[in-house]
């Protein structure tokens, strides 16, 4: 009878994953699956700990709502300014829902600009565990910490799954020149300071402008930019989250 209750449960299981789930073709000849949020236990417990994390927390994939854009998780590799993988396997970028939806505005209003362009998003949601190890780790004077790593004390935006690190990639997989690569640490990465440091030949007229081009596509979709990193977007205030979301643990 037991054998039994275990060979229904594994149909039931089996049958909710083939009629829950549907696969979309998207523009770079991949599959996503796409499953609703209540998703059957036995598809769940196969994601990676940290995805079912941001599942659980009402969080939703990005490439679920935007196929066009592309996400490289620089936290899942060592390719970051810490040097080590902090998301294990986790391949997939998680938003808030309304967040998510700027970020499709704004990919749409940058294939009314060019359909030779799509966003990349290196970072999304991000768990205030994680947080707390870049806080740790980050190499700068204390007192200038907070302009470069939110103190996880207080919470970071990403922390409510409502930021995201974004630039523009184009459709040969060649990132646009910004000018510092994602997580520079310096004023050569300040936006705002653009012309200053063009005037002085630390950026160049083609630098500027792709800057310029990612900044008017973000704040036309309703994000705000960081003062300190080009590549940093704020979907509403820290307060705003705080009072909307659970933090991300
Ligand atoms: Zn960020």
């Amino acid at each position: 009878m037991k054998h039994l209750n275990i060979s229904l449960r594994f149909l039931i299981y089996f049958t909710l994953l083939v009629f829950a789930c549907k696969r979309v073709e998207t523009n770079y000849s991949k599959q996503t699956v796409v499953c609703p949020i209540g998703m059957n236990l036995y598809q769940r417990q196969a994601l990676p700990v940290l995805e079912r994390k941001l599942l659980i927390s009402g969080l939703v994939n990005i490439q679920n709502y935007c196929p066009d854009i592309i996400v490289d998780l620089k936290y899942s590799s060592e390719d970051n300014f810490i040097g080590i993988n902090l998301y294990g396997n986790l391949k997939n970028a998680y938003l808030q829902k309304e967040a998510c939806e700027k970020l499709c505005h704004a990919q749409n209003i940058l294939n009314n600009y060019s359909e030779y362009l799509s966003l990349i998003v290196f970072d999304a949601a991000r768990p205030v565990s994680v947080q707390q190890k870049m806080w740790d780790m980050v190499e700068v004077p204390e007192q200038i910490k907070h302009w470069y790593v939110a103190n996880p004390q207080k919470g970071s935006i990403h922390n409510y799954g409502m930021a995201v690190d974004v630039s523009i990639i184009n459709k040969n997989g060649e990132l646009l020149d910004m000018g510092t690569d994602f997580d520079y640490f310096g004023e050569l990465a300040y936006p705002g300071k653009e012309y200053y440091f063009f005037e002085r030949g630390k950026l160049d007229s083609i630098q500027v402008q792709n800057r310029e081009l990612l900044y008017r596509i973000m704040s036309e979709a309703g994000f705000y930019v960081s003062k300190t990193e080009w590549w940093h977007y704020n979907a509403a205030s820290l307060n705003y989250a705080k009072s909307k979301y659970k933090i991300i643990k």
